[in-house]
This record gives structure tokens, sequence and C-alpha cells, in this order.
């Protein structure tokens, strides 16, 4: 049974996110997207809110589950037997900063592998950081998170007055 791990912050989780949830699902018997409590960290959205939207938004998708990790990923993935992890790719600065990380993680622990999806093209500008300050000026994210993730943005940071 093939098991991967999908790491990240999600704070929010965008379309992006979740267009390499769904084709990840569909290649992998069973995927853990794993969101990331660290404490060094300042969230905007709790590692609570952030499950609770990602397991909305998965629902549909039997074999994935969404957790928490507030250790290493190398930690989590030995506790879970996983070996295989996923990482979403926009362009060469995320390939060169991934590259780094999957260097660190094969230092770590040499039997895991992490595999690139690249961006469908039309996510290709969605990050989580230009969202939150986007909708901090109540700018429109419509077509950038879904609507449940736009709402909850506009809970933390108001309606433009
Ligand atoms: P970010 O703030 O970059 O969205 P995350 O830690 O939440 O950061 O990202 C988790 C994983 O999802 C990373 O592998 C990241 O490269 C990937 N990812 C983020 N946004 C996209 C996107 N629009 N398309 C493809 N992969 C993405």
């Amino acid at each position: 049974m093939l098991k991967a791990a999908f790491p990240g912050s999600f704070d929010p989780p965008t379309l992006g996110h979740i267009n390499i949830v769904e084709r990840a699902a569909s290649i992998f018997d069973a995927l853990v997207v794993v969101v990331a409590e660290n404490r060094q960290k300042k969230y905007l959205f709790s590692a609570g809110e952030r499950v609770s939207m990602i397991r909305e938004l998965v629902k549909g998708h039997k074999n994935v589950a969404v957790e928490t990790c507030d250790t290493l990923i190398v930690e989590f993935l030995r506790q879970r037997g996983i070996s295989l992890l996923v990482r979403g790719v926009r362009g060469p600065a995320d390939f060169s900063y991934e590259f780094e990380i999957s260097m660190m993680n094969k230092a770590l622990n040499p039997r895991i592998e992490t595999i690139f999806m690249t961006t469908d093209p039309e996510y290709f500008i969605l990050r989580s950081s230009s969202i939150k300050e986007l909708a901090s000026f109540h700018g429109d994210v419509t077509g950038m998170v879904p609507p449940l993730v736009a709402e909850a943005l506009r809970a933390k940071y108001g309606h433009p007055s």
C-alpha cells in the first residue's frame, strides 16, 4: 500500500494546496495532510482551525486524512511508518527551497523519498502569505481560496467599511 504525507502550514489552505491534495490522492492509496504546529511560528489560524478547514475541503476523498504535527516531519513519518513525502512546486524558487529541505530530510532518514508535484498552471501564483496580505486589505480572494476559507479570512480581518 502506497501511503504518502503532504506537510505544510496551510495558513490558510488555498486552491493550490487542494489541487495537490486531490492529485496526490488519485496517485497514492492513502494520503495524510500534515498540518504543521511549529511553536516558533506565528500563524493566523490555529492548528485546530486549519485542520477543520482542510477536513471539510477534502471530505469527499475517503483516502485522505488530516493530522497535526508538532515534531520534525521525519519523526512524524517514522511513528506512522510512512516514507513518502509529497511537496508542491510552483516554480524554480520553490524547487530550490524544497530541494534543500528534501536533502535535509534524507540526511535525517535516508529512507525518506520526496516526490515533487508541479502546480497546475492556474494555481502557480497562489501563496498563503500573499493571500493573507490581500485579505488584510479586504481584497477579493475569490478564485484563490475555497469559499469557506474566504469566509474565515473575512471573519479574521473584518469586512470592508
Ligand atoms: P505556502 O505559504 O507556500 O503556501 P505551505 O507550507 O502551506 O506554504 O505549503 C505546503 C506545500 O504546498 C509546499 O510544498 C508548497 O510548495 C505547496 N504549495 C503551496 N501553494 C501551492 C500552489 N499554489 N501550487 C502547488 N503547490 C503549492
